[in-house]
């Protein structure tokens, strides 16, 4: 694609890495098909390459973000089907990324979506708030038919449906500290214990620490460490963005120097994408470009790490049908497509792939809140393709996707590592049925 930048707005670099990217586009339209937005509501504004468009003309012509390109930018769920469709190489991620900050510098919303927006970047990154905030839902909850009437309102009522009727209590293993692995030491990681995950589901994390000591893993839980960043960096706040990946880079370059790591284990795969980013995100400064890089490339999402582990044999094999969901950020975000599949099947699941599997399930960060509309129609396209497979567990490896996909199956859904943990001696995950249980040999 032919760009008409000065010689002035190539003097900042992230104009200048725009530019780059925008020159790859052939303007072909194959990711068109496979864009979640297009295929639900058929507007080439709502496609990749429309947005691609939109982004190169406000840019070239450095001007502010207007509603137009605001309302089509905003319903993107940056779920980069569209990056692994393109033939040229176009990194829509980075773009959509610079639009965004954009947007938050140049755009002045209106009141509710500014306030909405405020209160969820200040609530979700930090567990206590956002443990305070799903007991406050509980009183709300009679009032979401209320709140889903008036369209100011929505992402209201959006979040209080999203909201838990039980909040599990913290977990004491996401605290600071080292947990040993048993016998013989097979390696050394630190563990991401995240933000939104860690309150939602600390079990999660638990058996993930759990599973890997028993293979003889050490697992660090760096103090210091905190939300990824990826809830705000994907809302345009750019400057938190960059403050959690500081500060998750100092805690986790204490921990390279004071032993060393193999792995950074993320279990949610929403922020591994972004970790594993850091590097380009904090590329222009000086102070933490080398020592992002580095934690960016020793991130690993834990099926990742496992998948070149030296497995033993499962303790017991399962047998259950099981749909493997894989998020969005897992296949396109991170390329992470067979590992969970093969730990899986090793350990004695039979795993079923669903239609469609490379459209998201809507529930992307915060569009769930945001675009309770078309993420609703994704996640009932999304069940019904999970519930044609006839398996009775869904298997993912994101939280966020966990939460979408079960506010509408029938079935549980469990995280991958809760199956990979059963099978390998650990307790039967909540909600999978002991009847599923084929006794090993
Ligand atoms: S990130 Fe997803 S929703 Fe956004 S343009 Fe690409 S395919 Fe479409
Ligand atoms: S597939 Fe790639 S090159 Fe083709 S229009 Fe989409 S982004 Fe541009």
């Amino acid at each position: 694609m032919q760009t008409n930048f000065s010689s002035d707005q190539l003097a900042d670099p992230h104009v200048a890495e725009s530019e780059r990217i925008l020159r790859k586009c052939v303007h072909c339209g194959f990711c068109t098909a496979t864009c979640p937005t297009y295929v639900t509501l058929g507007n080439e504004l709502d496609s990749p390459r429309g947005r691609i468009y939109l982004i190169k003309d406000m840019l070239e012509n450095g001007r502010p973000a207007d509603k137009e390109i605001v309302t089509h930018i905003d319903r993107c769920l940056s779920c980069l089907a569209c990056m692994t469709t393109c033939p040229s190489g176009v990194n829509y991620m980075h773009l959509v990324d610079h639009a965004r900050a954009h947007i938050q510098e140049t755009y002045r919303r209106p009141p509710l979506d500014r306030l909405t927006r405020a209160m969820l970047a200040f609530v979700l990154p930090h567990p206590r708030r956002f443990r305070a905030a799903l007991k406050l839902a509980k009183l709300g909850k009679p009032f979401i038919g209320l709140f889903e009437k008036v369209p100011a309102l929505r992402p209201l009522g959006a979040m209080l449906r999203l909201a838990p009727a039980s909040i599990p209590t913290a977990s004491p293993m996401a605290s600071p500290g080292i947990h040993a692995g048993q016998g013989v030491k097979k390696g050394r990681v630190a563990i991401l214990t995240g933000c939104a995950q860690s309150v939602l589901d600390p079990a999660i994390n638990d058996t993930t620490i759990s599973l890997l000591t028993r293979l003889g893993v050490e697992v660090v839980v760096p103090p210091g460490e905190g939300c990824c960043g990826a809830l705000v960096h994907h809302m345009g706040r750019e400057e938190a963005a960059l403050a959690s990946a500081r500060q998750n880079v100092d805690a986790w370059t204490r921990a390279i120097d004071q032993g060393g790591l193999d792995a950074i284990i993320i279990t949610a795969s929403g922020c591994g994408t972004t970790v594993k980013d850091y590097g380009f995100m904090l590329r222009l400064d000086p102070a933490y470009a080398g020592k992002a890089a580095r934690v960016s490339a020793l991130a690993k999402d834990v099926t990742e790490y496992l998948a070149a582990f030296d497995m033993p044999e499962p303790v017991r094999k399962p047998g259950t049908v099981v749909a493997y969901h894989s998020a969005c950020s897992m296949q396109h975000g991170q390329k992470i497509i067979r590992q969970p599949k093969e730990l899986l099947a090793k350990a004695g699941f039979i795993v079923r792939e669903p239609r469609e599997g490379h459209l998201c399930c809507g529930s992307a960060g915060t569009y769930n809140i945001l675009q309770s509309e078309i993420s609703a129609k994704l996640r009932d396209r999304k069940v019904r393709n999970i519930e044609a497979t006839g398996a009775s567990i869904v298997a993912t490896g994101n939280i966020g996707c966990i939460t979408q996909i079960a506010s509408a199956a029938s079935m549980p859904v469990v995280h991958t590592i809760k199956l990979l943990d059963w099978a390998y001696g650990g307790p039967r995950p909540d909600g999978v049925q002991d009847e599923s249980l084929i006794a090993a040999e």
